[in-house]
């Protein structure tokens, strides 16, 4: 019995060799996860890729955590939305239209559950995308005639509904601003402070208060509702040790929830990968 680093460590789905892929597939209870970001401006202190960047370490994490696997990420999402992300008129956003997104989401879960993956658990990391692969995923089941009866699932989350309330207490200790307007602020920032320190320059961040948009979108966008910065909350108070009681915290509850509503197990999960 040999156990190699490819067939037993990894835990992208992109590292595995296709017959190990094949067997794990073959075992009946393969789960992935599927991150989902955006190519998006983020301030002048933060990464394009961060919606990406964070979506797919969390998934990494929750992966090693509980014996699923990580596919490649969407690393373009729908369009950025004035209210949520600054807008789509900003440079460094680029986005794919509905359709496009719609059709991504459609075509994996279609190719994933139609290969026998038991589980696909898409795991969103940029506000604007969450309908869109909504709505791949129903299609998806449609073409696939998956009913209310299919033991192959689908699950469909975004990492920020999982921290708590205790969480989010100690992170903004003068008031939550909201997750719609957490485009560049606290959550963000520190995240990343946490994980990629070397992409984010906390000394080209900026402080302003958080911004102050309609009730409306208003289409054309009237680009200068948006803050100069790009940023719909500042991301003063951030640093790595917020990041981490986020990451951490998240990630525990992520692991136990899709784990007791999966019935996954890290341990039989190894067990079927080294099986030669
Ligand atoms: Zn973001
Ligand atoms: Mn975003």
């Amino acid at each position: 019995m040999t156990i190699t680093t490819t067939s037993s460590g990894a835990v992208r789905l992109a590292h595995l060799d296709a017959h190990t892929y094949r067997d794990w597939v073959t075992s009946g209870h393969a789960t992935v996860i599927l991150p989902a970001g955006a190519f998006e401006q983020h301030g002048p202190h933060l990464p394009l890729g961060t919606d990406a960047t964070l979506s797919t370490t969390i998934a990494e994490t929750v992966g090693r955590q509980t014996g699923a696997k990580v596919a490649e990420p969407f690393t373009y999402g729908y369009k950025s939305q004035q209210k949520s992300g600054g807008g789509n008129h900003l440079p460094g956003t680029v986005s794919l239209d509905a359709e496009a997104l719609v059709a991504m989401t459609r075509n994996l879960v279609t190719g994933f559950l139609g290969q026998g993956i038991q589980n696909l658990v898409i795991l969103n990391g940029h506000y604007e995308n969450y309908q869109f692969l909504y709505e791949g995923v129903d299609l998806a089941l449609r073409d696939l005639g998956l009913g209310s009866d299919a033991e192959q699932c689908v699950l469909l989350l975004s990492y920020w509904d999982f921290v708590s309330d205790t969480t989010l207490g100690a992170v903004y200790p003068d008031g939550f601003p909201g997750w719609d307007i957490e485009h560049g602020g606290v959550l963000e920032t520190s995240l990343m402070l946490h994980l990629r320190p070397e992409l984010v320059d906390m000394g080209r961040a900026v402080s302003h208060p958080p911004a102050d948009l309609p009730r409306f979108d208003r289409l054309p966008v009237v680009p200068g509702r948006t803050p100069a910065t790009g940023c719909l909350s500042a991301p003063d108070g951030s640093d790595a040790v917020k990041g981490q009681l986020l990451f951490d915290q998240v990630v525990a509850d992520l692991s136990q929830e899709i784990s007791a509503e999966l019935g996954l197990s890290p341990a039989r999960d190894k067990e079927v990968l080294a099986t030669p």
